[in-house]
C-alpha cells in the first residue's frame, strides 16, 4: 500500500516551484470511482461494504479453485466476475477511506487542492496528491508509489 498521509512537507525543491501556478481555486473533476463510492457509502455505510467486498473475493476465490478442479470455463468465469466486484467494492472503500479527515473526522471531506505530481527518484516514482478539509482546513498529502512494473 505505501505510506498513506505522510505529513505536509515540501519535498524536492523541483516541485516548489509549481507552487507559483496555483494561484486560481485548483477545482477537482469528479472522478466514477468517487461519485459512485459517495452514493454507495451514503446508502449502506462503510462496515457493509467492507463486507459486501469480503464475501465477493472469498466466494470468488471458491468458485474460480471450483472451476479450476472442474474444469469448467463458465465456473471460472463466474468466479473471476465475482473476484473482480470483491475488488471494486474493496477500491470504493479505499476511496472512502482517503477522504476522511483525520483530524474532525467528517466523511468525504478532503478535496485536492492541485495537480497530482509526480516525482521520480533514483529507483522509484512516486506520485504526491494534495488534500485539503472542507470542513476544518487540515491538509494533507498522500503520497503513493507508481514505480512502472510494481502495480
Ligand atoms: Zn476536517
Amino acid at each position: 500500500m505505501g505510506d498513506k498521509f505522510a505529513p505536509s512537507k515540501g519535498n524536492s525543491g523541483s516541485e516548489k516551484t509549481r507552487e507559483n501556478a496555483c494561484n486560481n481555486p485548483y477545482v477537482e473533476n469528479m472522478s466514477v470511482t468517487g461519485a459512485i463510492s459517495e452514493s454507495f457509502i451514503l446508502k449502506f455505510g462503510e462496515y457493509r461494504v467492507y463486507i459486501i467486498s469480503m464475501v465477493f473475493l472469498i466466494a470468488g476465490a471458491i468458485i474460480l479453485i471450483y472451476g479450476l478442479i472442474k474444469e469448467g470455463s463458465q465456473v471460472f468465469l463466474l468466479g473471476s466476475l465475482f473476484l473482480i466486484l470483491g475488488c471494486w467494492f474493496f477500491i470504493l472503500r479505499e476511496y472512502y477511506l482517503s477522504r476522511k479527515c483525520k483530524r474532525c473526522g467528517k466523511e468525504f471531506a478532503y478535496v485536492k487542492t492541485r495537480d497530482t505530481e509526480i516525482a521520480t527518484e533514483v529507483h522509484s516514482v512516486d506520485s504526491y496528491d494534495y488534500f485539503k478539509c472542507k470542513y476544518c482546513g487540515q491538509e494533507c498529502v498522500e503520497k503513493k508509489d507508481v514505480t512502472p512494473g510494481l502495480q
